[in-house]
């Protein structure tokens, strides 16, 4: 077994990507390391912008969990029965996506939901325009696959899709998996293939936190911490385009489905969703958004993101978005229930 200093640069650089809210956003996004018999991943729930501060990897045993995937055996899902518990003394939870980073053969994975990623993901024509662009990058291997819950129904789809050598697959609605034989060389990739991705994002208006605040006023509704969310509603192409459907799992799982829109002569204290699925980010059109006081921690950020997304996309791009029983299947995922349970706990808080 290798000595713990892999161990470390994977920290230092989960740490950074966890940081860098164009890659990740609250707990999204995984991180792993193979080493001897073992998958180091990060564990469900946490921040990989606290993998500095506090552990967030445990290990998970390699060849039974591959074993179960390779067997659609239920247990390769959560993979909790593959934990090496003494290893594991906080008793954390493996992520959701654990089985996605076992079927890759290099070492190091990192899967991120990278802002540049998804702006193209989310497009009908993803695959091609992904591979195009990718297309000038030598030493990458590349596919798509379309939007799939995340977990082991992805990881089987991925393990059938790639090819031996395969070190960068984009999910459809989603994000980026990049992989490569060790750390640095994982980091270095991600970030070339994501600038290759990259879209210039659209200006929008400056948005109106004065009236947004008067009219949140006695309210369940309050002020976004990130004032770059506010785009969303101020840019009238970014709001046409957020008003489409949900884009990506996260931001259901944070904010609910899509965005609502205030409606004219309504105050947010009189506000109700009609929306089958919760809707925790309110668009005030011109103004700016806000979003409901319950949302758990690390909604800020995906409001963020939606602002991100949407401005990257031109006008009448045609999307694909989440439907209905995609959308409810991520707020009834048991797994996801854990997530959210932990977020709604955690207490510190390392946005900045
Ligand atoms: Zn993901």
């Amino acid at each position: 077994m290798a000595g713990p200093s892999r161990l470390e640069a994977l920290v230092a650089l989960s740490a950074r990507l966890g940081r860098d809210p164009l890659k990740t956003q609250a707990a999204g996004g995984n991180t792993s390391l193979k080493q001897g018999d073992a998958l180091w991943i990060k564990a469900s729930g946490t921040w990989l912008a606290e993998a500095e501060t506090r552990d967030i990897f445990l290990p998970v045993a390699l060849a039974p969990l591959r074993a179960a995937i390779a067997a659609n055996d239920s247990r390769a899902a959560k993979a909790t029965d593959f934990v090496v518990a003494e290893d594991n003394p906080l008793g954390l939870r493996p992520s959701v996506e654990t089985s996605v980073h076992a079927v890759f053969s290099f070492a190091a994975v990192l899967h991120v939901h990278c802002i540049e990623t998804v702006a193209l993901a989310v497009r009908t024509d993803a695959a091609a325009v992904i591979a195009d662009r990718l297309r000038s990058l030598d030493d990458v291997a590349h596919c798509h696959i379309p939007y799939l819950k995340p977990g082991l129904p992805l990881a089987r789809a991925i393990q059938s899709a790639a090819r031996p050598g395969t070190n960068v697959v984009t999910l459809g609605n989603h994000g980026l998996i990049v992989a490569a034989d060790d750390v640095e060389a994982a980091g270095e990739l991600l970030g070339r293939v994501s600038k290759a991705l990259a879209s210039p994002a659209r200006a929008a208006p400056e948005a109106d936190t004065a009236a947004l605040a008067a009219l949140a006023d006695g309210s369940d509704w309050r002020l976004p911490a990130d004032p770059l969310a506010h785009a969303t509603a101020t840019d009238p192409i970014r709001l046409a385009i957020a008003l489409t459907g949900s884009l990506y799992p996260d931001h259901v799982v944070f904010l609910g489905s899509a965005v609502a829109v205030l409606p004219e002569d309504t105050r947010p204290a009189d506000f109700t969703s009609l929306a089958a699925v919760p809707q925790m980010l309110l668009a005030v059109p011109g103004k700016g958004v806000l979003i409901h006081r319950d949302v758990l921690r690390g909604g800020d950020d995906l409001a963020r993101a939606l602002a991100e997304v949407t401005g990257r996309i031109a006008e009448n791009t045609a999307l694909r978005v989440l439907t209905t029983d995609e959308e409810r299947e991520l707020f009834n995922w048991d797994a996801e229930i854990y997530r959210r349970a932990l977020a709604a706990t955690a207490t510190a808080s390392p946005q900045s």
